[in-house]
């Protein structure tokens, strides 16, 4: 089982994220300050 959490680049916010979610933020930035989301601001742990 792998967990994806997002950490926005602009207001350093951290996110667990699902694979929908994940597509969201990078269509529609970030869920707190809608700042630009790109994929290396993604981090993948495997648990
Ligand atoms: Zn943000």
């Amino acid at each position: 089982m792998s967990t994806v959490h997002f950490t926005c680049p602009d207001c350093a916010q951290t996110i667990e994220v699902n694979d929908e979610m994940r597509e969201t933020i990078l269509d529609a930035g970030c869920p707190v300050c809608t700042a630009t989301a790109a994929e290396e601001d993604f981090a993948v742990a495997c648990e």
